[in-house]
């Protein structure tokens, strides 16, 4: 049995004809391992939600190849669990139908002492006779991880799991998410926050205009493209002196902000100081950040990932 239980091998997609024809994949290639939780991470209309249709069989590629568990989607939908965007709940149904009805779309018809646990361990338990429509925001995203798992599958996949969610609510699905994949389920999930790829993946792809620009763990692809720490400064110092400081690779203003990033800030930091003494100012408020993905993402595509 191969580990590998996602494979996307050269996959184009698109939709629309002629004039209006809007390519969403444009040869997309990634594998996911058996157990993992594994992020695509990029920015709205990237090509995630198209990703995913392909994986549920929903959409078709126009070339390349798609594998489920080693078969073709449509043949390994009771494989595949798929958390609706919460708009897609029936409004009219109680939380306990909702788990029923999609349950019963795989030919699974659980006991209602599992639906009970299964809501129970989604905080759902009060709610089971309440229909969707009169749930809160928060409410509906956790039904919609529930029916994911109504028919108990081994591979889920998440559409923006936490999106709208407050902190708090954002916190404790990512949680729920862990606990699936320490069940040995593998997750596949799309996300345009940079802090949740961070926190919950294992491994990630950056994904911009229907193209993979990197894959990885979240640190080999910080540390692959050799994105440096930055300086953070609030002074006012000339760039060209800053630029020619020890370690400095490139420094700019941001607002009232020097941000000098530096691949040496043991050696730029004093030198820093040193500068804006001998110039007779100040320096306020100084932090150092080590890159992460976001900065990746800018590096790779140009652009910041939530603008
Ligand atoms: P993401 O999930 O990353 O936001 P999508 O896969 O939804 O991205 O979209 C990828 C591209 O395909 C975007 O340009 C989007 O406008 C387009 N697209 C998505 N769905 C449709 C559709 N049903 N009809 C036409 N264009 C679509």
């Amino acid at each position: 049995m191969s580990n590998l239980i996602l494979e996307i091998d050269a996959v184009r997609a698109s939709y629309g004809r002629g004039a209006g024809r809007v390519e969403a994949l444009r040869g997309v290639s990634l594998s996911v391992a058996r157990g993992e939780i594994f992020g695509l991470l990029g920015p709205n209309g990237a090509g995630k939600s198209t990703l995913l249709a392909c994986l549920e069989g929903l959409h078709q590629p126009e070339a390349g190849v798609v594998r489920v568990a080693g078969l073709p989607p449509l043949q390994a939908k009771g494989r595949l669990g798929v958390q609706l965007q919460k708009a897609a709940l029936l409004d009219d149904l109680t939380v306990a139908e909702l788990i029923e009805v999609y349950a019963a779309l795989y030919n699974v018809f659980p006991s209602r002492a599992q639906i009970d646990q299964l809501l129970a361990r989604f905080g759902l338990a009060e709610q089971r006779g309440r229909r969707a429509r009169r749930l809160s925001g928060g409410q509906q995203q956790r039904v919609a991880l529930a029916v994911a798992l109504a028919a108990d599958p081994e591979i889920v996949l998440l559409d923006e799991p936490t999106s709208a969610l407050d902190p708090q609510a954002r916190r404790a699905v990512w949680d729920l998410i862990r606990a699936l994949h320490d069940e040995g389920r593998t997750v596949l999930l799309t996300t345009h926050a940079m802090e949740e790829a961070e926190a919950l993946c294992g491994r990630v792809a950056i994904i911009d205009q229907g193209r993979i620009m990197a894959s990885g763990t979240p640190a080999s692809i910080v540390a692959g493209l050799e994105v440096r720490p930055t300086l953070k400064a609030l002074a006012e110092l000339p760039l060209d002196q800053v630029q020619g400081l020890p370690g400095v690779h490139s420094a700019r203003y941001t607002g009232q902000h020097l941000e000098v990033e530096t691949g040496e800030p043991q050696a730029t930091l004093p030198a820093l100081q040193a500068l804006a003494a001998r110039l007779g100012r100040t320096i306020g408020e100084i932090s150092l950040r080590q890159p992460n993905l976001e900065d990746a993402f800018l590096r790779l595509t140009g652009r910041a990932l939530n603008a």
